[in-house]
């Protein structure tokens, strides 16, 4: 019986327990920090060995194969010790994937990842396609792999994930993007974090397709240095192409397989140029696995989007307040800011990751009348942009920005909270943060 250890006990890890023990592996868990109760007592109920708050390395260095989940870095020793014996280390996806003969569609990107998962998924559904959804969202892969027989996956997929596969290939990738992110994971190299996000396409061959954000110069030179052999369907705003998706009289046009779809841009469900990108790239993957034109017409614009992306909560007194706590980076709130069509109260702040705000500079000057910042240290906010609004704030709860923003905001504004930050400093997550707003703002 060959040994299966797993590093981590978290969704990942678990669902590759499970899919683990139905394969015949000897399956080991082992994490160093504590498991939760729930995943526990999954572990318990299948008579799975695990450990916890400890790596017992007789344990470990003893194993046929070893799955990885994606929050451990590689440097950490123990991998090393692993990596010096040659026992293989892989990621979930890579396990799963030799277990299920369904169609792939991949999708990774610095953002956007989780609206387009979500939106190719909704397409396929609607068509009637028995369709799992899993990676980064939800159940784990490894464990709908177990559990069920879908014809197709729909995997939103980490560079983490990327950096422990060997054999996987999506048949149809997407990337949607690429912006530094990450970049303590990747050595602080850009192009450390490029060749990972590529990896995607690596296994691919001429059968295979490449969805890609043709305005994205990372990704476009990127591409001519380092060919691949997938078919290429580039996707862009201004851009036209023989085969790929472009804008042509506010419609979308979508060419693939010497044949042309059309798609008006008038009625669609999200809003913001990133979002038109987004449902160009998920309009693009649902043609490639023949879904019909008026399902995806009807889908992308039935679309419920995920929960705090530009979501919008409320409108009181004729002010529009919107929650896009998920932007967590710089690029996700240019998008943000970007979309809005009226004068904005703008909710930011939080953990700041080496953030440079000059990008957002016009924007700012363009759309923002005032800016209430909520984080502990609001510093360099304050600093780049104290000049530019009329009136900047500092507060120290999600109750009191909210407060201070329905004093401000008069009628026909927005209220955006978009903090390009992470969250840490004031809530557990993004999550908390975004439920906290919604929270305070139903209450006002
Ligand atoms: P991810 O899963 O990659 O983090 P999400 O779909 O959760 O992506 O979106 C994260 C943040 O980025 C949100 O604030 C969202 O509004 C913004 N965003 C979504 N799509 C894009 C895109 N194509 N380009 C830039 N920002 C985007």
């Amino acid at each position: 019986m060959k040994r299966l250890v797993i590093l981590g006990g978290g969704e990942s890890g678990v669902g590759t327990a499970l899919l683990g023990i139905k394969k015949g592996y000897n399956v080991f868990v082992s994490d160093k920090g504590k498991i939760k109760e729930e995943y526990k007592k999954v572990l318990k109920h299948f008579e799975i060995d695990w450990e916890e708050e400890q790596h017992t390395e007789s344990k470990i260095l003893n194993a046929d194969l070893v799955m990885k989940s994606p929050g451990i870095p590689d440097k950490v020793a123990l991998v090393q010790k692993l990596a010096a014996k040659n026992i293989p280390v892989i990621s979930e996806i890579e396990f799963a994937s030799k277990y299920t003969d369904a169609t792939i569609i991949g999708i990774t990107g610095s953002n956007g990842k989780t609206t387009t998962t979500m939106m190719v998924n909704h397409i396929l559904k609607e068509e009637g396609l028995h369709v799992g959804m899993a990676g980064n969202i939800g159940d784990s892969y490894a464990k709908m792999v177990s559990e069920n027989n879908f014809d197709y996956y729909v995997l939103e997929i980490s560079s983490f994930q990327l950096d422990g596969i060997v054999d996987f290939k999506p048949h149809i990738a997407i990337i949607t993007n690429i912006t530094p992110d990450h970049l303590d994971r990747y050595n602080y190299e850009f192009d450390n974090y490029i060749t990972s996000k590529f990896r995607i396409a690596e296994n691919q061959t001429e059968d295979d397709y490449l969805i890609y954000d043709a305005d994205d110069e990372v990704l476009v030179s990127w591409l001519e240095k380092h060919p691949v052999k997938s078919k290429l369907i580039p996707f862009s705003l201004t851009k036209q192409f023989k085969e790929g998706v472009c804008l042509k009289n506010n419609k979308i046009h979508i060419t693939t397989q010497n044949n042309t779809i059309e798609m008006a841009t008038d009625n669609l469900a999200l809003e913001g140029k990133h979002n038109l990108k987004n449902t160009m790239a998920a309009s693009a993957a649902s043609k490639l696995v023949n879904i019909r034109k008026a399902t995806i017409r009807a889908s992308i614009e039935n679309f419920q989007g995920a929960a705090h992306r530009l979501e919008s909560v409320l409108k009181i007194a004729h002010v529009h307040y919107v929650n896009d706590s998920k932007a967590t980076n710089v690029n996700a709130t240019y998008y943000a800011l970007e979309s809005m069509k009226s004068a904005t109260v703008w909710i930011v702040g939080g953990v700041d990751k080496g953030n440079d705000y000059k990008s957002l500079m016009p924007l700012v000057r363009e759309k923002v009348k005032a800016i209430i910042c909520l984080g502990v240290d609001n510093s360099k906010i304050i600093e780049e942009f104290g000049n530019v609004v009329d009136l900047l704030v500092e507060t120290k709860s999600m109750n009191e920005a909210v407060k201070m923003a329905y004093k401000i905001g008069q009628r026909g504004d927005t209220v955006l909270l978009s903090p390009a930050c992470a969250s840490f400093d004031l809530f557990e997550n993004y999550e908390d943060r975004g439920n906290q707003f919604k929270a305070a703002v139903k209450s006002l």
